[in-house]
This record gives structure tokens, sequence and C-alpha cells, in this order.
């Protein structure tokens, strides 16, 4: 065990971890349901979902099975000229739980990727029809991926700073808070009366790395009427939101108007294959059905709708539409607003905020309140030595586990951050 440990560090290169003065990796030999077994037989709970994939629990016997049924038969198929059963399926499940406007299925292999879709799609719609449209429009703290479309309509912050020359221009409009209402819709209206924004993009209801800040369902439905009604074409990023998280099976359902394109990933596969789907609506494949063989979407990965990812995500969805698991999302979300209700006066606390089975707490600090908040230094290793795995986003401590968590499994997390919050 030892020496694979001295392995990993001789040879890999983690994400989001400081090459040097960061702790070393936990070496994961197995995970079942919420658990994750180390190799010393130690058992952590994920209260984040293995970040925020996973649904049905770890080496979920359901999923495990399509996917190795699938192996067995077919892979792995180029997807552009070929397409296979469980891709197909998939769409078609998929189109029965969007929102009703969306018709169409694009299938790549990420969230960041599910996000440039979005994004070049949007683009080349307006291009196709020889309208020029140059601007893009984002909402402050955004964070929709690592790729250079997805970081440019992200925050400019301590992720994306040395890549700053590099990113194209996007206008970005404040977050939405209890105070700035008027100034929100005002500034999205002018920049989109400029007659020159291709799209609006916005992870809905909830902007989960920047600290799972909140904002209202009514707020968004504004925006989009205005983005509808200037020709602004929404993108609604459900990488995080989507499949069940915020109690609703997509964020959007929380709203009236419908997103143009949507960009999902994460709990597509129930968090047991890497899968991006990117989808829209029967308006925006308009401008792409033509003979004119340049209007084609010139846009495919090698891995594009794997057949065991698609496999997966099926059988995630079977999971996802039975009863007993909107039970259990709904139950999830009934002990967060107990637990959240339990917090509200505590002093340590700046704000405590529940969207289903998403719940986040902000916690009072001297410093600013970013990502590398020292706070998290201190969060991290405390629960993680209690067999908790939690990962703060600076001053903000979250949790949003796997829908199949028990009441005593939640419990046992709450204590610990109740205990935690004591010795602050
Ligand atoms: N969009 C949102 C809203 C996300 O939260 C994330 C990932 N945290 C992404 C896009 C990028 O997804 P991926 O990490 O799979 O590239």
């Amino acid at each position: 065990m030892d020496d694979l440990q001295s392995k990993d560090k001789q040879h890999i290169w983690h994400p989001f971890t400081p090459l040097t003065g960061g702790t070393e990796p936990v070496l994961i030999e197995s995970a079942s349901g919420v658990y994750l077994y180390t190799a010393e037989g130690k058992k952590i709970i994920d209260a984040v979902s293995s970040w925020w994939v996973n649904l049905h629990g770890h080496s979920n016997p359901i999923i495990g099975e399509a996917i190795a049924q699938q192996a067995k038969k077919l892979e792995h198929v180029i997807f552009a000229g070929f397409t296979h059963e469980p891709a197909i399926r998939l769409a078609e499940n998929l189109l029965t739980i969007l929102p009703a406007n969306q018709s169409k299925v694009f299938f790549s292999d990420n969230g960041s990727t599910a996000v440039e879709v979005a994004l070049k799609m949007a683009i080349q719609y307006w291009k196709n029809q020889g309208i020029e449209k140059k601007k893009i429009i984002a909402i402050e703290g955004a964070y929709h991926g690592d790729t250079f479309g997805s970081m440019s309509v992200g925050d400019r912050g301590i992720f994306t700073e040395p890549f700053f020359p590099f990113l194209f221009e996007v206008d970005f409009i404040p977050f939405p808070t209890k105070n700035n209402r008027q100034h929100v819709i005002q500034r999205f209206t002018e920049l989109v009366q400029t007659g020159e924004v291709a799209a609006f993009i916005f992870e809905p209801l909830v902007q989960a790395a920047a600290g799972m800040r909140m904002y209202p369902a009514a707020l968004l439905n504004e925006l989009m009427k205005i983005a509808k009604d200037n020709h602004v074409v929404c993108i609604a990023d459900e990488v995080f939101t989507g499949f069940g998280r915020t109690g609703k099976l997509f964020a959007c359902d929380h709203l009236e108007l419908k997103p143009d394109v949507m960009a999902l990933s994460k709990g597509i596969t129930g968090g047991a294959m890497p899968l991006g789907v990117t989808t829209c609506s029967t308006d925006i494949l308009r401008p792409f059905q033509s003979d004119n063989f340049l209007k084609t979407f010139f846009h495919g990965h090698s891995y594009t709708a794997n057949p065991l990812a698609c496999a997966a995500a099926n059988a995630s969805f079977g999971i996802l539409m039975t009863d007993e698991c909107a039970r259990n999302i709904a139950r999830v979300s009934r002990q967060h607003e107990r637990f959240m209700i339990s917090l509200q006066q505590h002093p340590a606390i700046d704000d405590v905020r529940v969207l289903g089975t998403i719940l986040a707490i902000e916690l009072k600090t001297p410093e600013n309140t970013s990502y590398e908040n020292n706070l998290r230094k201190k969060i991290y290793p405390y629960f993680l030595e209690r067999g908790i795995l939690l990962r703060p986003l600076g001053n903000v401590m979250y949790i949003l586990p796997p829908y199949v968590i028990t009441d005593d499994e939640l419990s046992h997390v709450y204590s610990a951050i109740e205990k935690f919050l004591q010795e602050l």
C-alpha cells in the first residue's frame, strides 16, 4: 500500500492539488453505498458525492451490471456515421424528463465539454443565419468548467488567473442578491438591448463552485424573459444541478421559462462513468438544417456517446425514476431543512441555505470569503479524521450526499458538523 502511495507521489499530478505542501491523497480500495473504504480498512462517508457526481451510492450493483453487460457486447464505436442502442435509448430517456422544448441530444464526455458544445451551438446558431453577435453574458462568480471556452464564461478568479489574456471577452452581470434585483435587471437589459448578445449562460438557481450561492427562480425567470424578448439564446448549465440535486429532476423545473440549450454531465451516469450531454430546442436546430456542408456543427470527441457510459446512464435513469429514489430525494431535502433551521441562530454562521439535497453553511470569517479562505485548511482534515469527506469551498461547508444516504448516516454527519461548530 505504502508502495502504491509513493508511486502515486512519483508519477501522478492530481487535479486542484498543489504539487508541494499538499496532503497525501487517501488511497481508496473500494466503495459501496455512501462509504469509501481505504486500503487500511477505514471507512469514509462521501458527503460530497465525489465531486457531486454520485446519486445512487458507490459501486451500485444495477449500474455495475449494466456496464458489465454492455462491455461484453460493444465497448465503443465511432459516433460519426454510426450509432448504437444505448445512446438511442438514453436520448429517448432524457427527452422524456427534460423540459418539453428540448428536442435533440448531442453527446460528449464531461461537464466542461458539454458547456463548450452549448456555447459553440449558440454562436454558430447566429453565424449560420448570417447574424453577427459577438457577446456572451454570464453571471459573476460563475464556474462552468476548466476548458478555455468554459473558463471564459467563468469567474475571473484564482482558478483562471494564469489564463486571463487567453480568455474571450464576456459581460458579467452581478450575482443576484436580496438587495440588487433592480440593478441586475437593469444591467442585463442594457446589455441585451445592444442586439450584440449571442447567449446568456447560467448555473440555474445555485452557483456551485462559487460556494453553493443560491438565487431565486423568479429572478432567473425575469432575466430569461428579457433574454428571449431580445433574441438571446439561454443556456442552462445543469452539469451540477441536474438529475435531482435541487429537489426536482432539473433546476429548470423550478422555472416557468425553458432554456434553449442545456448542458448535462456529473449525475447523468449516477457517478459511474464520464459522460457529457448538450440538448437543445427545435429552434436552435433550424439554422443547422441545411444542405450547405459548411453549416454543419463540426464538433466531436473520440469517446462521444461511449456505449459503456450510456449503459451506465440508462441504468441510473431507471433508478432515478423509481418512487424510492424520489422519496429519498424528498427525505434528504426535509432533513437538510430541519438541520438548517436548527443552525440559523448559530453565532459562528453567517448564512445557512438549502436547495433540495444541497445544504451549505457559510461560516463567519475575518478574511475575505474566497476559495483560499484559511478555514478550508481546518475543515477538510477535521472531518476526514472523523471519517467524513467534506470538501469546503473556502469558508463554505456543504454537504450533498448520494440520495441513498440513510437518516442515521445523515444524523452522524450533522452531529459532526455541530461538534465542529462548537469547537470553532
Ligand atoms: N458546470 C458546472 C456548473 C460545474 O459545477 C462543473 C464541475 N464542477 C462543470 C461545469 C465542469 O464539469 P467537469 O468537471 O465534468 O468538466
